[in-house]
């Protein structure tokens, strides 16, 4: 699996709406990638914070924003 899967699936990973089969391809890329693994804390860190701040589900709206801020900072610092 390529960090691009990772990133389209990630919230639902995050949500546990993933079968097990897919968790388990997302960890074993996880503990290869530091990047993702670093990404992935960020991301379930971010929506927690939002659950606290909003007292609900995240809006859609954060998830994205903090997917996009991800895809930026990978564009942007290149290989
Ligand atoms: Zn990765």
């Amino acid at each position: 699996m390529e960090c691009q899967e990772i990133l389209k699936i990630l919230s639902d990973y995050v949500d546990g709406e993933l079968s097990e089969n897919r968790c388990a391809e997302i960890r074993k890329h996880m503990e290869e990638c530091s990047r993702c693994r670093k990404f992935a804390e960020t991301f379930r860190e971010s929506l927690e914070l939002a659950r606290k701040l909003e007292r609900k589900q995240a809006p859609q709206s954060v998830c994205e924003s903090v997917l996009r801020a991800f895809r930026e900072a990978r564009a942007g610092k290149g290989n």
